[in-house]
């Protein structure tokens, strides 16, 4: 544990980072900074000492826990060794990592192009589909997030999108595979999978020989954890097959064992043509992310130029930590973990729906859980709008729950459960009591008339 600052020193240091930090996606003079001096494990500890379970895993990347002290001494020794290499030259770590990554990663996803995070990995993405296939057009949905930069906010679908539009030309939107508020009116299990005819149908509306690829989060992250029902994921597959078309599969939140396997393609035994990956992939200990695409993509690109590339891809330290933290996924059992705790987590938020009026659905699978919260059960009215001009009694309940000790991630009206994989059952329960009693709040909020 951190030792605490002097209380001054932490006032101090807590205006400083409201009055020189740029806070994300905030408006600056809302921001009430927490400043954190270390952390251990699901453990983060702030400058007055204070402790807080993360629920977060920070961005959804720290899945190994922080500080696990084989990665950092795994970036330790590769800094003695060699800090930086232009990814013209290779060093041993880039490559290790990239035959490690080709080897857990299903099917013949092959060959990695490595990116310092997740957003430059989706812009490579739909350039290398763009130059395999020669079409123009790329389908992603609504209900999506692929990253900051301008193609890719322009790929992105919810309200962040519209700060960077008009945007890159050639995106399409599609509507969600989301059950619990179908756009096509079905009930789950009775469906025919409206959601894939539809994005059939928009392919049909785009040109077939139009569209270079359809890019998902297999289960969509930052815009409310939603798991597509069964049969969607092995149906976008062969869709994509029949129209030539790249399946994309941004596993950039999903990868390295989020939702109990590997990657969640693998929970419908799918294989994307590109998938790409960062956050999980070193546990966000070094900025790293990247692009594995399959062998005859692969082969493509041995006789025609690959227009890409960045000053600090694959970065030494970082692909060294990448390898320590898959190593210790893998000794420590993280992924299995994932698997077995995250049944624990979404029974106990089933416990929670029963008891909270303003709970209307939790769903989740793996560590990887989310909790919608609504005005009134029956007409699943959101309690606070999604894409709505302010987050409301979400960020209230966040906020209740913090000062309780726990940090949470949410937007709008769902609060995300997404601890680091080496969580253990006491350290959930603990977390989720809090959770319990933060979510009065929004109780108080759904008994409000409006
Ligand atoms: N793709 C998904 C699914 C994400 O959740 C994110 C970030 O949250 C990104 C891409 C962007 O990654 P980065 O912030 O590393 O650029």
């Amino acid at each position: 544990m951190a030792e605490a600052q002097s209380a001054s020193a932490a006032i101090q240091a807590e205006q400083d980072s409201r009055k020189y930090v740029f806070t994300d996606w905030s408006v600056q003079s809302r921001v009430k900074p927490v400043v954190i001096a270390s952390a251990r494990g699901v453990w983060l500890y702030d400058i007055h000492g204070k402790a807080y379970i993360d629920f977060a895993s920070q961005l959804v990347n720290v899945n190994a826990g922080h500080q696990h002290p084989r990665i950092i001494k795994a970036i330790k020794d590769q800094a003695e060794k060699l800090g930086y290499i232009t990814p013209y030259l290779n060093t041993m770590p880039r490559t290790e990592l990239a035959r490690t990554i080709a080897e857990i990663t299903p099917g013949d996803l092959t060959k990695c192009l490595f990116t310092s995070g997740g957003a430059e990995a989706n812009e490579n993405a739909i350039r290398i589909a763009r130059l395999y296939t020669g079409r123009p057009k790329i389908i992603t949905r609504y209900r999506s997030f692929h990253g900051a930069t301008n193609g890719a906010l322009s790929l992105s679908g919810d309200s962040r999108r519209w700060s960077a539009e008009p945007g890159m030309p050639g995106v399409v939107h599609a509507l969600d595979a989301f059950c619990y508020r179908c756009s096509f009116n079905q009930k789950p299990q009775e469906c025919n999978l409206e959601c894939l005819s539809h994005l059939e149908e928009l392919v049909w509306n785009e040109g077939p020989d139009q569209v270079a690829g359809i890019m998902v989060e297999p289960v969509v992250g930052a815009n409310g954890i939603i798991v597509p029902p069964p049969g969607y994921m092995p149906g976008l597959r062969a869709l994509c097959d029949k129209y030539g078309i790249m399946l994309i599969a941004d596993e950039v939140m999903t990868g390295f064992g989020r939702t109990g396997e590997w990657f969640a393609c693998q929970n419908w035994n799918v294989v994307p043509d590109i998938m790409t990956f960062a956050k999980g992939v070193n546990s966000g200990y070094v900025p790293l992310g990247g692009v594995i695409v399959r062998q005859p993509i692969a082969d493509y690109f041995e006789d025609h130029t690959f227009f890409g590339g960045l000053t600090y891809a694959g970065h030494p330290l970082a692909c060294a930590a990448a390898l320590a933290t898959i190593q210790v996924y893998k000794d420590e059992k993280m992924v299995e973990n994932s698997r077995q705790m995250g049944r624990v987590l979404l029974r106990e938020l089933e416990a929670m729906k029963e008891r909270h009026p303003s709970v209307g659905d939790v769903r989740g699978i793996g560590l990887f859980c989310g909790v919608e919260l609504v005005k009134d059960k029956e007409t699943r009215e959101m309690l606070v709008r999604w894409n709505g001009p302010t987050q409301g009694v979400g960020a209230e309940v966040r906020e209740k729950a913090l000062q309780s000790g726990l940090y949470m991630f949410g937007r709008w009206n769902i609060l995300f459960v997404a601890p680091p994989l080496c969580i253990n059952q006491d350290e959930l329960k603990q977390g989720l009591a809090i959770l319990d009693e933060a979510l009065e709040l929004a109780d108080a909020a759904a008994a409000r008339p409006t």
